[in-house]
């Protein structure tokens, strides 16, 4: 598969290309050249294979020859490691449970198929490459996690000062080795600004072979279109027609994919893209002015994101017609205060415990639903993170309710040294430390 900048059309890279730098050097995100279409019958048949051969079929196309088939199922076997169990909260209302991975977050298959595939590039290659990250939070822990003592990788991850959880600080700061921790004294857009700056300077580039694990990399949104067909998948025998999903999103990678995943024949009638009050999508779709204001800080953090850069992609994907957009999307955004609420009313009235994040999904569908006034088929929200990771911001009633799981108390238990370096949130600042790093 080739892949084209969105800044220039006939700029065409392999998908090996696209993994290592990340962005194309004109600044543009890459696509690929062409959706590849599933055959009706694989959907039907989707129950009877199980997720590895599921994944397979469905990433191989956007790959193409540029890792052996035989690495690809490797590479999957080594991300795809936990359940992404389906259930039902009340009604036609579904929780499509994604944090069952090592961060407790869904980043973590994107995060661990990317460094997959790019230590296999960099062995290939044999040169070291530097990944380069700006995080609001579960980036960061999922990144880390999934590039820890890989071969032929270091990664430098950028993150707002007093902008991330406890315990997403820890899941970054406390790995060490080839895993570097930047507390940026700014907010995540800074952090991101940088990133982005470091990838198109000169001296940079010249020391370093610099990609980035944000979700702006192909490596990243290419296995989360995993997760709809395997909610499709656990729902088939329930009700075999359209589903409906909503999407707690900040950058639009997850969403994105899904809209990718119903390009390539999954039946899916509508999308959600549920935000908390950093909301310029919500704005757009309403006035069709795209009119990011600066980030505003809640507890769903994740998503403190005002200027989302997968959006460029959902645009060119609607042939940047608002129109046609809106036939298959809508946008909403939730306060704090709607959030915590709706947390402990799920609780309550269905011992279901939510995140935040998961709870501006639920908040965004039953809004829809309300909207549309059609309550028949399965409408799936995505639960993005465990409760247990936004600990400090959950309704103080219902901290003793959540359980942790037993992968956590151990990394909990463990007491680890942070280890980080402070910066300004100025560009030529981060430079100098990248130039002088020996
Ligand atoms: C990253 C993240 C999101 C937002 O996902 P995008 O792909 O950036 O839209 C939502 N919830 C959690 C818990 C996250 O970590």
């Amino acid at each position: 598969m080739l892949y084209y900048s969105l800044k220039n059309y006939k700029n065409l890279v392999s998908f090996e290309d696209a993994i290592l730098t990340g962005l194309s050097p004109d600044g543009g995100l890459y696509m690929p050249k062409y959706i590849p279409k599933l055959e009706p019958n694989f959907l039907k048949k989707l129950p009877i294979f199980d997720i590895h051969t599921i994944a397979m079929v469905i990433v191989k196309p956007y790959i193409g020859k540029y890792i052996p088939a035989k690495f690809i199922n490797d590479i999957i076997h080594e991300t795809l490691t936990f359940p992404f169990p389906l259930k039902k909260i009340h009604d036609n209302i579904y929780v499509l449970e994604l944090f069952h991975g090592p961060t407790l977050a869904f980043k973590d298959v994107g995060a661990k198929f990317m460094a997959e595939c790019l230590s296999f590039f960099s062995e290939k290659l044999e040169k070291n490459v530097t990944v380069l990250v700006a995080t609001s939070g579960d980036t960061g822990g999922a990144v880390a996690k999934g590039f820890h003592k890989k071969p032929g990788t270091e990664v430098i991850i950028l993150y707002p000062h007093n902008g991330v959880s406890s315990l997403q600080e820890e899941q970054i700061t406390s790995l060490g080795s080839n895993i570097l921790a930047l507390e940026i004294h700014g907010n995540f857009d800074d952090c991101q600004n940088m990133v982005k700056k470091a990838f198109l300077d000169k001296e940079v580039n010249q020391k370093y072979t610099l990609t980035s694990a944000n979700s702006i990399n192909v490596g990243r949104w290419l296995p989360q279109m995993f997760y709809y067909f395997l909610a499709y998948r656990q729902i088939i025998s329930e009700n075999p027609i359209e589903l409906v999903f909503s999407v707690p999103s900040g950058n639009f990678g997850n969403i994105f994919a899904g809209m990718m995943a119903e390009k390539m024949g999954l039946p899916i009638k509508f999308f959600i893209a549920s935000t908390n009050i950093n909301d310029t999508i919500p704005r757009f779709l309403k006035s069709g002015k795209y009119h990011p204001l600066s980030v505003k800080k809640t507890i769903s953090n994740a998503m403190d994101i005002s200027d989302p850069s997968n959006f460029s992609r959902i645009w060119h994907l609607y042939d940047k017609n608002i129109f046609k957009l809106k036939k298959k999307l809508s946008s909403y955004k939730f306060t704090d205060e709607e959030t915590l609420a709706i947390i402990e009313t799920i609780w309550k009235e269905y011992k279901y415990m939510l995140d935040p994040h998961g709870a501006i999904g639920y908040l965004g569908l039953r809004r829809y639903l309300q909207e549309i006034d059609n309550t028949s088929y399965p409408a799936i929200f995505l639960e993005t993170a465990h409760p247990i990771k936004f600990l400090d911001h959950m309704p103080s009633v219902l901290k003793k309710q959540i359980v942790s799981t037993q992968e956590l108390e151990i990394f909990l238990k463990t007491k680890r040294k942070k280890r980080k370096i402070s910066l300004s949130n100025d560009f030529n600042v981060f430079k100098n430390w990248l130039l002088a790093r020996k």
